[in-house]
């Protein structure tokens, strides 16, 4: 879906990213792990162009810019906008806009805010919203998007072990699930156990200068869209 070539980035003096090269596969789930301060929110910046690479790499994107979604490390919310205002506001401009009527728009932000548990606070300004509510709003506003490939920095790591569990769970069906454009993510987590049980592939930083390298190809071991009926309904 995305080629990443021999890409460096130095900030001033300082090198973040050393010739890293990374495929990111159509239809993977990747998990990408390593140290504090080696280079994963930048490698992501460095994939939604909001960085350039030093001279001499590239990206290539084998998917159009507006089916790449992103939920940051921490969540950006506009302060004077309700939770659902902020759904809705990356569907109503730019291309996203003409795919869908208003009411289809507050149909996807509505069905994003009960995938993420938070209906009822939908008209919460993002300060009326814990730290964890906010990331989840963040990810609500990335999937009512009907992103392709789904950037994910970090994105449960300000949640208590329940919801974490459960939006990993959501998220694992939404990308299993055929029906859905989602079927690519690229997920930045702390969590080897995380990793482990979500996604096929894993890749590790090492510390700064980072150079990616795939130390670890994680088997499919994680629940596919058959094995989900046997989930516990708790987690459903
Ligand atoms: P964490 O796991 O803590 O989120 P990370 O792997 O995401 O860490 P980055 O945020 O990508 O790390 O930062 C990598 C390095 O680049 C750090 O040393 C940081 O100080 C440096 N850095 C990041 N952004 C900038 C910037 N805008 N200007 C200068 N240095 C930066
Ligand atoms: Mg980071």
């Amino acid at each position: 879906a995305i080629s990443i070539k021999d890409c460096s980035l130095t900030f001033g003096q300082v090198r973040v990213l050393n010739q890293v090269s990374l495929d990111i596969q159509r239809g993977e789930f990747l998990s990408i792990l390593g140290p504090s301060g080696c280079g994963k929110s930048t490698l992501l910046r460095l994939i939604l162009g909001l960085l350039s690479p030093d001279q001499g790499g590239g990206i290539v994107h084998h998917v159009p810019r507006e089916e790449i979604g992103i939920v940051f490390q921490k969540p950006v919310l506009m302060p004077w906008q309700t939770a659902i205002q902020n759904i809705e506001l990356p569907l109503s401009i730019g291309p996203q806009r003409a795919k869908q009527s208003k009411a289809e728009r507050r149909e996807k932000a509505e069905w994003s805010l009960e995938l993420v548990g938070l209906t009822d606070f939908r008209n919460h300004f993002p300060q009326q919203l814990s730290g964890g509510m906010q990331q989840r709003i963040a990810i609500a506003r990335a999937l009512a998007a009907d992103p392709s490939v789904l950037l994910m920095d970090e994105p449960f790591g300000a949640l208590d072990e329940f919801t974490r569990e459960k939006l990993n769970i959501e998220l694992l069906r939404l990308w299993a699930n055929p029906d859905t454009g989602l079927n690519t993510v690229v997920m930045v987590t702390h969590s080897i156990q995380e990793s482990v049980l979500m996604s096929d592939r894993i890749v590790m930083m090492s510390p700064r200068p980072a150079k990616v390298q795939d130390i670890v190809n994680v088997p499919l071991s994680h629940p596919r869209e058959a094995d989900m009926q046997e989930l516990p309904e708790f987690l459903s």
